[in-house]
């Protein structure tokens, strides 16, 4: 039995990944959250890109010896050089919430006439080399293997994806779905924003679906070979 531990505390996302590793049972995954290995302490996401700061918060699992999971994402905007980015929970500033951050976006996007802006989503595991699982080198991405043991104090392999979604940023809020900065977030395919579309529908084409079923197809095949 492999326990993956998720570090987030986030109820939706828990329960989104629970629904995914479903897939995973016939090759012995578990998924605990933060709360059932009684981690209570908070995770500050220093790094400077998506896969840095998924693999800081998967890297508080293994530091205690399981396997972490987490993601890491936000928008990314054409005209505003990728902003918001990394900082995209936190856009407009101390106290932070969806409704401020939007309209930061839209102030900053007043003369703008390029709308074009990317969700992007990395999704990270971090497997402590204690537990002796063969992880193939192409799977392992060296460089932030090097960054996450530094970070989580101990040896350890770094598996990183990417998610992306495309779409254009417009003036008027739609829908009431979704959150952050989905009621501004046009999708051409649907012709909707996602904040307009089921759950279901925005991770067929989501950049966490994406990255998501990226990760299980990858953690499938390591694990079959394992056992
Ligand atoms: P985190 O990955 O939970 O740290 O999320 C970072 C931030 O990016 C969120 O607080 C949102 O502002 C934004 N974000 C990421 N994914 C989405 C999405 O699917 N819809 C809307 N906003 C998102």
């Amino acid at each position: 039995m492999y326990n993956f531990v998720l570090a987030s505390r986030n109820k939706k996302k828990i329960a989104e990944l629970e629904t995914l590793f479903a897939e995973l049972s016939s090759v012995g995954v578990k998924l605990l959250s933060l709360d059932d290995i009684g981690y209570e302490g908070d995770i500050e996401e220093d790094g400077v890109t998506f896969e840095e700061n998924a693999s800081i918060k998967a890297g508080v699992p293994a530091s205690l010896g399981y396997i972490g999971i987490s993601d890491d994402s936000g928008l990314a905007v054409d005209a505003l050089g990728g902003a918001p980015g990394v900082y995209s929970a936190r856009y407009s500033g101390e106290g932070a919430t969806d409704e401020k951050n939007n309209e930061k976006l839209l102030f900053e996007l007043r003369d703008k006439e390029n709308r074009a802006a990317h969700y992007v989503c990395a999704v990270c595991v971090v497997i402590p080399d204690s537990l002796g699982i063969n992880v193939p080198e192409k799977y392992v991405d060296a460089e932030l293997s090097v960054y996450a043991s530094a970070k989580c104090g101990r040896s350890v392999k770094a598996i990183a994806v990417r998610g992306t979604c495309d779409g254009t940023i417009i003036d008027e809020p739609h829908g009431d779905g979704g959150f952050g900065y989905d009621p501004y977030f046009y999708f051409e395919q649907f012709g909707k924003t996602f904040a307009e579309v089921s759950a279901e529908e925005k991770h067929s084409v989501s950049h966490r679906g994406i990255a998501m079923r990226k990760i299980i197809d990858i953690l499938k095949n390591i694990l079959s070979e394992e056992n």
